[in-house]
């Protein structure tokens, strides 16, 4: 992903025709096939709007999202078509993406039917299999979507994802919605997945300690851009950015005997249509200094994989 950008129009607000909401501001990063890279931030940090422009299910304002090679931005609808297939999307909330009217075995079987795989037969079959492998009765077939518990809904978003053999899968706050003790049992379906099908995965979220569990690496998003990246156990163990320091110490801590301090942030999150200059932190970072009022600073690798935006580094 290079400089990627997705700015939304806003009309009519302060007599400003030409305001945008830049919920992606200019994010770059890779995402290695087999791994899972959280993004994680508070919410209207644009993570969820990433996910989505690097899909192609949102047209980006700016940039670039390079797969095996290729430009997906540059292709014509009929080049991604057959690409479309192998990227893939988990929603929050299953049950709004799925139709109430439709029974689940043909609303899975919709997209194979619509890129034209199989024969009917087969499509059925490839359902079913699917079905048994998300942990589903194969009578689920013949159901509504209002016969299920969210669990299980999120099991079906996840058939319908998998229909389709895809190779990454972008996992929007997919267990956020859920009880507790089921978000255990999805995240473990999705790790198990993962080693069947070899897929990737952008999990997007805002717990932590879900992050944490799946991620090999992670991304911190603060108002659009991409303010951190590093390996999982990196990131925990020493964040950098200041605002990853504040993220990570609101979390609980995992051991008794560990200590950390307490990084309260002040003001609240400055508006995405007037983001500030130089730093976009700098209004609520403790360690602001004159050039960070002035100066954007850019990613930087500090250790192997490890990567931060900020003056106080490099
Ligand atoms: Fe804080 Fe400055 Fe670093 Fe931004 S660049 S996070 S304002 S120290
Ligand atoms: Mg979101």
């Amino acid at each position: 992903v290079k400089g990627l950008k997705k700015y939304f129009p806003v009309k009519g607000l302060l007599g400003n025709a030409k305001a945008h909401v830049k919920a992606v501001n200019d994010v770059s990063f890779k995402l290695f096939e087999g791994e899972t890279f959280g993004l994680v931030g508070e919410s209207g940090c644009g993570k969820s709007t990433l996910g989505r422009t690097i899909l192609r299910l949102l047209e980006p304002t700016g940039g670039e999202v390079m797969y095996n090679g290729r430009n997906i931005y540059g292709l014509s609808d009929r080049e991604f078509r057959n690409i479309r297939q192998e990227l893939q999307m988990v929603f929050q909330d299953p049950y709004s993406s799925l139709n109430p009217r439709k029974r689940i075995g043909s609303t899975l079987e919709e997209p194979l039917a619509i890129h034209g795989i199989g024969a009917k037969s087969e499509r059925t079959d490839r359902v079913m299999d699917i079905l048994q492998k998300v942990g589903m009765q194969l009578e689920s077939y013949y159901r509504y979507p209002h016969e299920f518990s969210g669990g299980q809904r999120q099991r079906i978003g996840l058939a319908r994802a998998l229909v389709m053999n895809p190779r990454i899968i972008v996992c929007d706050e997919p267990v956020s919605a859920l009880d507790v003790s089921i978000q255990s049992q999805i995240i473990n379906l999705l790790q198990q997945l993962q080693g069947e099908f070899k897929l990737t995965y952008l999990f997007v979220a805002h717990d932590l300690s879900v992050v944490r569990h799946i991620s090999d690496r992670i991304g911190v998003m603060y108002l659009g851009q991409m303010v951190e990246v590093a390996p999982t156990d990196s990131l925990f163990a020493t964040p950098l950015h200041p605002y990853t320091q504040a993220l990570l110490s609101a979390v609980p801590l995992p051991h008794p005997g560990a200590r950390k301090q307490r990084i309260t942030l002040k003001g609240e999150i400055p508006s995405p249509l007037n983001p500030p200059s130089g730093c976009i932190f700098h209004t609520r970072c403790p360690f602001a200094t004159e050039v960070c009022k002035t100066e954007i600073p850019v990613l930087k690798e500090m250790t192997e994989g490890h990567l931060v935006a900020c003056h106080l580094h490099g």
